[in-house]
């Protein structure tokens, strides 16, 4: 499948303003055009134990970020990566990720704000542009009601949460 069919399953339907010509979505498309198309497969559910996961390593981080990645099987996150080297000390959490391997099975980012916002700052919108699909912010208190998903544009998305075993 040629990239642009590819790109185009990933927006799925289009708005006018998305037919603005998008840097962020060339340079997605340059970077995945070898890959297999599950790659760009929407996301659209996350597991309950993963979510946890994530309080927990955001409360053991806090008053720090703590930064990682998310491992998707189909349209379910299933898997926290931390990154190590990231944990309780930059001030932004996120930015080594720029330096990892290409990881199809990887789809995008979770952080933690110590702040009570999950609102992605530019420099989080800049990474969701650089760095897959599905990004997560969980902000103090680290529980349920305390995070949002986005997309690669920063647009919140619904992410639909699975028990651990189905
Ligand atoms: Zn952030």
């Amino acid at each position: 499948m040629g990239f642009l069919r590819r790109l185009k399953r990933f927006f799925g339907s289009t708005t006018p303003e998305d037919h603005a010509p998008d840097p962020a979505a060339e340079r997605f498309a340059d970077e995945t055009e070898d890959e297999e198309p599950e790659y760009v497969r929407k996301v659209t559910k996350i597991r309950r134990d993963v979510l946890e996961m994530v309080f927990e390593a955001a409360k053991a981080s806090h008053p720090h970020e703590f930064g990682g990645t998310l491992r998707a099987e189909g349209d379910t996150v299933t898997e926290l990566i931390l990154v190590p080297a990231t944990i309780g000390g930059e001030r932004h959490a996120l930015l080594p990720l720029y330096n990892l391997p290409v990881d199809p099975s990887i789809i995008g980012t979770v952080h933690s704000h110590p702040s009570p916002y999950a609102i992605p700052s530019d420099a989080d919108l800049s990474l969701f542009r650089y760095f897959g699909h599905t990004h997560v912010i969980v902000a103090n208190p680290y529980r349920h009601g305390t995070w949002r998903a986005y997309d690669h544009g920063g647009r919140e998305i619904e992410l639909e949460i699975v028990e651990d075993s189905f």
